[in-house]
């Protein structure tokens, strides 16, 4: 059965992920790790410090508890950058010598 378990695990909503979701939130005591304007402190939700979408994992290292409004603020802000970044022409700083 370990192939289908890597088929859910490619899905995303998992039990593979409840349960790191459960062990996050554990750890954290419940508690916001983001501490916004609107925090009521208590997570009911787990974030990826590293976006998927950038390359993160869903190793615990790149979990971290947060309530619903700071997750809600964190993840339009995170759409807002990525949309900036598609739109602005210039490149990003880089070493030089690199390039
Ligand atoms: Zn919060």
């Amino acid at each position: 059965m370990t192939w289908n378990n890597n088929r859910e695990w490619a899905t995303g909503s998992t039990r593979t992920w409840r349960t790191k979701r459960a062990a996050t939130l554990h750890r954290d005591n419940y508690t916001c790790t983001i501490r916004g304007r609107t925090c009521t402190d208590t997570a009911t939700e787990v974030d990826h410090i590293l976006g998927k979408a950038e390359g993160g994992t869903d190793a615990a290292s790149n979990l971290r508890s947060v309530c619903k409004p700071c997750h809600q603020t964190l993840t339009s802000q995170q759409a807002q950058r990525g949309r900036a970044t598609r739109s602005n022409k210039r490149a990003p700083m880089r070493h030089p010598g690199l390039g």
